[in-house]
């Protein structure tokens, strides 16, 4: 198979094919390829359904790009983050294969295996049996993941760099986890914000809104109903839909999170359910976490953080939702849009 249908980010490869194509902006992929532009958000669409598109097929490539360019158009980091999961599992799925062929002595494979690894920003060495990582990279990318076995004590290091041996599982295994999560920081990176776009894929535009709102209605059901989970505000709502989606949310957007649902009537319990679906959640460390936010360890209770911090931290989502509450000179804090609404909807003070 092309390599650029396994690796479509390969920075070489792709600005080789771009220019053998005479591709040089997303107009000139529409009016070239129709079917690969229109296919772009299809996938896009496609994952959003809950389906999961076959996107090793023909234009590949292509296909990848137009995704992209969609999420620019759309601006919304859940659908965002939604694809990113489907394509860092496919990331996964290639990496194992080569992995393999390259410990089975195939011609080839370790230089190609390195190539990924450092347009995914990880300067690592592929010497059979082992692949070494720098130190820094690899803490940056395993420092979501609780388990022992990643950490660094855990880990032979020689010349700062961590050694894995990829004869043995559990090394194959971290590397699978820490290879994921290096391309899904590259990836979420890479999609800017490029609402102009949006009139390039028309239709697919309110679909994609509409699909992701009823996305969202599925997360607030039976386990938010304490408190009035129609009333949180976009960026309460987009960190749940994140976390439900398997994605590895950061420190300040599970901070954030915790405190909030501590301050509209969640039990540690009902917080510790909702942080379970994320991939790396270990209750033991959640629970500490959790109760050390609502006070029961330490004494505090953490308050819920400020619009204005949010909005420092990338967590406050008022552009790509376009909610008219959050527009308001008064709405300086996520709480303030909680009492707001849920008096709207339940006609008394919460
Ligand atoms: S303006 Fe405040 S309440 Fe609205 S999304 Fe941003 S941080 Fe949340």
């Amino acid at each position: 198979m092309d390599v650029l249908s396994r690796y479509p980010f390969l920075k070489r490869e792709g600005a080789r094919a771009l220019r053998q194509m005479g591709l040089s902006g997303v107009e000139d992929l529409r009016d070239k390829y129709p079917w690969e532009f229109r296919e772009g958000a299809r996938v896009v669409l496609s994952i959003l359904r809950g389906e999961r598109p076959d996107i090793g097929g023909p234009g590949r490539f292509l296909v990848y790009l137009s995704s992209k360019m969609f999420l620019s158009a759309l601006c919304d980091p859940v659908i965002t983050g939604r694809y990113v999961n489907f394509e860092r599992d496919a990331l996964q799925r290639h990496m194992e294969a080569d992995v393999e062929r390259w410990l089975s002595g195939e011609d080839g494979v370790g230089e190609l295996v390195e190539r990924v690894l450092r347009d995914l920003n990880l300067n690592a060495i592929v010497e059979y049996p082992a692949i070494r990582i720098p130190i820094a990279q690899y803490t940056r990318h395993t420092s979501y993941f609780r388990n022992a076995r990643y950490r660094l004590y855990m880990r032979p290091v020689a010349d700062g760099m961590v050694i894995l041996d990829m004869r043995h599982r559990t090394d194959r295994e971290v590397f699978a986890h820490l290879v994921r999560e290096a391309y899904a920081s590259r990836l979420r990176a890479e999609i800017e914000c490029i609402p102009s776009l949006a009139e390039l894929y028309g239709d697919a535009v309110t679909e994609a809104k509409r699909l992701k709102e009823e996305l969202l209605k599925s997360f607030s059901t039976a386990e938010f109903e304490k408190g009035v989970a129609e009333a949180f505000p976009p960026c309460v709502k987009a960190i749940i839909a994140r976390i439900k989606s398997g994605e590895n949310v950061e420190h300040h957007g599970r901070f954030f999170l915790a405190t909030f649902l501590n301050h509209v009537g969640y039990s540690e319990e009902d917080i510790l359910s909702i942080f379970s679906s994320a991939p790396d959640f270990e209750e033991g460390k959640a629970r500490y976490q959790v109760e050390h936010i609502t006070g029961k360890i330490s004494g505090k209770v953490y308050s819920v953080p400020k619009c204005a911090t949010l909005r420092a931290q990338g967590l406050c989502v008022k552009e790509s939702y376009g909610d008219p509450l959050c527009e308001k000179d008064w709405l300086t804090h996520p709480l303030k849009y909680y009492r707001v609404v849920a008096r709207r909807l339940t006609g008394r003070k919460t």
